[in-house]
């Protein structure tokens, strides 16, 4: 059994033309979990061949705008590309609800719309909220799915996955300094999928706003310890602040290596990895 991991959106708040918002696709079993929604994730998720009608659900890592810009777009395109009522799962920590509410209530004109020039578009978008904090996640899939609170202080809160099939599993970090929630999650996984940040980079820069933004991300260093202690064989990077520069990829991957000494994967967006169970790898 295999989990696929692909990066759909490897960009950040920062507008990029080659780089979508943080969004990663996780597939298994035919299946899919859309983690985060950026700017452009139907995009991606399109030329990944996956539509708004076949996500078995969105988790929202936390609530920052660059991880749900476009979730207006999944609720929206996934109701009028549907011909039943399809209710659409949306998993987030607390404050996700109030969020859709308003996200719908935004909606309001374009429902009324459809609903008025389609006759056979008769319901509303149906969305359902399953606001998380710690533990099982109840879902209607064949992929287990637990989180953990992680810190991103201030924004709070804020959680990580745990995605698991067939015996493989691949946390999701979110943004998170390194923290005993992303660590226990962690623990034992064969994958990590963290957002970094060059903080070698930013913290040169003379933009407090963007300095502002080290004390809450992780480097590819952190990330790389935070693998190393949870014991897992492949670190994946995404969200690259700065925008990760074709060729600089050595470069990014030479500083998680001083903390990791496992398998690292980052790439352009849509750069897909194949996660089998710890069993059957080749030690
Ligand atoms: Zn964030």
């Amino acid at each position: 059994m295999t989990i696929t991991i692909t990066l759909l959106g490897t960009g950040s708040p920062i507008p990029d033309p080659n780089r979508a918002g943080p969004s990663t696709l996780i597939s298994a079993g035919g299946e899919h979990l859309l983690v985060d929604a950026g700017r452009g994730v139907l995009m991606r998720l399109a030329a990944a061949g996956v539509g708004a009608p076949q996500l078995s659900a969105v988790l929202l890592t936390h609530l920052h705008s660059d991880h749900i810009t476009d979730l207006n777009d999944i609720i929206t395109t996934r109701w009028v590309m549907t011909l039943e009522p399809t209710p659409l799962t949306v998993v987030g920590p607390v404050g996700t609800k109030s969020v859709v509410d308003h996200l719908l209530a935004s909606l309001a004109p374009d429902i009324a719309y459809r609903t008025a020039h389609h006759g056979d578009l008769n319901h509303e978008p149906p969305v359902e909220v399953i606001e998380v904090t710690d533990g099982q996640v109840a879902l209607d899939t064949a992929m287990s799915v637990s989180c953990a609170p992680t810190d991103h202080r201030p924004v709070e809160p804020s959680v990580g996955y745990r995605i698991e099939h067939g015996g493989a599993s691949v946390v999701l970090a979110g943004d998170t300094v390194p923290c005993d929630g992303l660590d226990g999650l962690t623990a034992g996984a064969d994958a990590l999928v963290h957002t970094v940040i060059r903080k070698d980079i930013i913290a040169a820069l003379p933009m407090q706003r963007i300095r502002d933004t080290l004390d809450y991300h992780s480097s590819p260093s952190e990330a790389g310890a935070t693998a190393t202690r949870a014991g897992v064989r492949t670190l994946v990077l995404t969200h690259y602040v700065p925008p990760l520069q074709p060729g600089t990829e050595e470069e990014w991957r030479g500083i998680a290596a001083e903390e990791f000494a496992g398998r690292i994967e980052l790439g352009p967006d849509l750069h897909r990895i194949e996660i089998q169970p710890r069993s059957t790898q080749a030690d």
